[in-house]
C-alpha cells in the first residue's frame, strides 16, 4: 500500500500455502489465510509494522521475512494526543469542477432534492410504534396503490421518546435526530406525527413552531403541526386511532403523489458513506474506489459524509491537515475528545471498535482499520463538520460525527440529509435503510460471487487486477446517478431489506 509499509496482504482467495514463493524471492515461511498480512522483510522485537505508510503496531516477538503477521504478534499503539496537530496544513490537490452529470430527482420546497417520493410517519415515542405499523400495512395495502408517484410508506419506529431524562445536556442528540430525519429530502417536506400523549417528547418539543414551513399552498397562511394524538378523547377505541392515522395519511399522498422527478445536477447529491464488516480488502478496493467517487462527487458540487469517530480516531492528523481553515480543523477536534471522554466514561478505548469478523478478514487491530476506512473521504479539503443529529448546511466534503455503528451511522446520516447511502463491506452484510437507497459494495470478488443478489458492486476487481481503482469509482459515481433516478433499484430495495432506525442517545435513561 505504500513504499516504507514491511507489511503486504495475501490477496489470492482461500489463502496462500507455507512455501509459496513470489517472483521477487519472498517465501512464505506459514501458511497465510486471505486478507491476511505476510512479512516482507524480518522485523525484530519492538519493531513498527507499518502499512498504509503508518505505525500500526509494534511486533512483540521476532518475525521473519514471509511470516503470517497476526493481531497476536502486534502491540497496538497509544492513540495520537489531541494536542499538537496539524491544523489546515495541506494545500489541497488541484480539482478540476466536474460539470454535466444529473440525475432525476424530487425538488422539494426547502431547495434539497429528493431521491425517492417516500410518505414517513413520524412517532415521538415508543408506545406508538404498534399502533402505528398496524396503520402503516394498512396504508400500503388500501391507500399507496392509489398514488402510484409515491414509492413508499414508512413508520420511523424508535425506541426514545419517553423513559429517558429528556433535560440531560446530551438528550439533545436524540431529539435532534429524529427532528431532522422527520425532514430528511426524501420525505418531501411532508411531516405527520403520532404521539401517544402522555410522553416526554411532545410533538411541539420535537418540531417546534418554525421548525418546518407549514404554509397552505392556497391561503398562504401557517398550517399547524399535523398530530394524530392516540390519547385523544375523540379516540373511541383501536380502530378509531387507525382511522384517524389513514385519513392524515392520505392528506400527504395526495400532495407526494402530485411531485415528479426532474433533471437536477449531480451537485444535489448528498451522499453518506461509511463501512460495516470491514476485512483488509476494505482500504485496498472498495474505500479507495469509494474515495476516487467522493472525490470526482465533491468536484461535481455535491455533499459527501463521511463518519465513524472511531474509525478515523488514529487518523486525526490526517483529518486536521486537510480541513479548509484551523476553525474546521478544531471542530473535528472537538468530536475527538467529546468521544474519547464518552468511551472513557464507559471505561473503554477505540480498541473496543474492532469485531471477531474484523479479525478474520485480517484487521489486527483499529490502527489498522481505521487506516482503510479513512480513505473513503477520498483527498478533497475538509470544509465542515456535522455534530451528531445536526443536519448538514453546506456542500462538500463534510466530516459527520457519528459513532461507527451501522445502524446509529446510518441513522445519523440520514438526520443530516443523506439522499443516497453508500456501503462497503468485507465480511458482508444485508444492511439496508427503508429512507434511502444503500448502495453496497464489497470488498472482495468472493463475497460479491456468493452474495450476488445482496451486493450492488464488485471493487474485489481491483485485487483481481480487473479494474482500476479509478474505473471503480467511475462505475459507482454512474450508479449512484442511475440509483438516485429511480431508474436502478439497490438489492436491498428490491428484497426490501430494512434495518431499524437506531438513536445515539449518550444520556441517561429513567
Ligand atoms: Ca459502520
Amino acid at each position: 500500500m505504500d513504499p516504507r509499509d514491511n507489511v503486504a496482504i495475501v490477496a489470492n482467495e482461500g489463502g496462500l500455502a507455507a512455501g509459496t514463493v513470489f517472483d521477487d524471492g519472498l517465501a512464505l515461511v506459514d501458511k497465510i489465510p486471505q486478507a491476511h498480512k505476510v512479512a516482507l522483510r524480518p522485523i525484530a522485537a519492538g519493531e513498527a509494522v507499518q502499512r498504509y505508510g503508518v505505525t500500526i503496531g509494534y511486533a512483540v516477538a521476532d518475525i521473519r521475512a514471509g511470516a503470517w503477521v497476526h493481531e497476536r504478534l502486534l502491540r497496538m499503539p497509544e492513540a495520537r494526543s489531541l494536542e499538537g496537530l496539524p491544523m489546515a496544513t495541506v494545500t489541497p490537490p488541484t480539482m478540476a469542477p466536474l460539470a454535466g452529470h444529473t440525475f432525476e430527482g424530487f425538488r422539494n420546497a426547502d431547495g434539497s432534492v429528493g431521491t425517492r417520493n417516500i410518505l414517513a410517519i413520524t412517532q415521538t415515542v415508543q408506545c406508538v410504534a404498534g399502533v402505528t405499523d398496524f396503520a402503516v400495512k394498512r396504508i400500503k395495502a388500501e391507500l399507496l396503490p392509489r398514488y402510484p408517484h409515491v414509492d413508499d410508506v414508512v413508520a420511523l419506529e424508535h425506541s426514545y421518546g419517553c423513559g429517558v431524562a429528556i433535560d440531560a445536556p446530551d438528550a439533545v442528540i436524540p431529539i435532534r435526530t429524529l427532528r431532522n430525519i422527520s425532514l430528511n429530502p426524501n420525505f418531501g417536506g411532508e411531516v405527520m406525527v403520532v404521539s401517544l400523549g402522555c410522553e416526554k417528547l411532545q410533538p411541539e418539543r420535537l418540531l417546534p413552531p418554525g421548525t418546518i414551513a407549514l404554509v397552505d399552498e392556497r391561503t398562504k397562511e401557517e398550517t399547524p403541526l399535523d398530530v394524530v394524538c392516540l390519547q385523544d378523547d375523540a379516540h373511541v377505541g383501536f380502530m378509531s386511532m387507525v382511522e384517524s392515522i389513514l385519513r392524515q395519511a392520505e392528506v400527504h399522498l395526495a400532495r407526494l403523489n402530485a411531485r415528479r422527478r426532474e433533471t437536477v445536477p449531480a451537485s444535489e447529491l448528498v451522499v453518506g458513506v461509511q463501512c460495516g464488516g470491514s476485512d483488509a480488502f476494505s482500504g485496498v478496493t472498495a474505500n479507495p474506489a469509494v474515495g476516487f467517487c467522493t472525490d470526482l462527487l465533491v468536484r461535481a458540487g455535491a455533499t459527501v459524509m463521511f463518519s465513524e469517530v472511531t474509525e478515523v480516531r488514529d487518523g486525526i492528523d490526517q483529518l486536521t491537515s486537510r480541513a479548509t481553515t484551523p476553525e474546521v480543523a478544531q471542530a473535528m477536534i472537538r468530536e475527538m475528545a467529546w468521544y474519547d471522554a464518552y468511551l472513557d466514561r464507559g471505561r473503554v478505548d477505540r480498541s473496543a471498535n474492532t469485531t471477531p469478523g474484523n479479525k478474520k478478514g485480517g484487521l489486527s487491530n483499529i490502527v489498522e482499520k481505521a487506516m482503510g476506512s479513512i480513505v473513503k473521504s477520498g483527498t478533497a479539503p475538509i470544509s465542515g463538520v456535522v455534530r451528531p443529529g445536526e443536519k448538514a448546511s453546506q456542500r462538500g466534503l463534510l466530516y459527520a460525527a457519528t459513532p461507527a455503528s451501522d445502524f446509529i451511522c446510518g441513522t445519523l446520516q440520514l438526520a443530516a440529509g443523506m439522499n443516497l447511502h453508500v456501503f462497503t463491506t468485507g465480511r458482508g452484510t444485508p444492511y439496508g435503510l427503508a429512507e434511502v437507497p444503500v448502495i453496497k459494495v464489497a470488498t472482495r470478488t468472493e463475497l460479491a460471487r456468493r452474495w450476488h443478489d445482496l451486493m450492488d458492486l464488485n471493487a474485489g476487481r481491483i485485487a483481481d487486477g480487473e479494474a482500476t481503482i479509478e474505473e471503480m469509482g467511475w462505475e459507482l459515481f454512474q450508479l449512484m446517478l442511475d440509483v438516485a433516478s429511480g431508474r436502478q433499484k439497490t438489492w436491498a430495495e428490491r428484497w426490501k431489506l430494512a434495518n431499524a432506525l437506531v438513536l445515539f442517545n449518550p444520556a441517561p435513561v429513567t
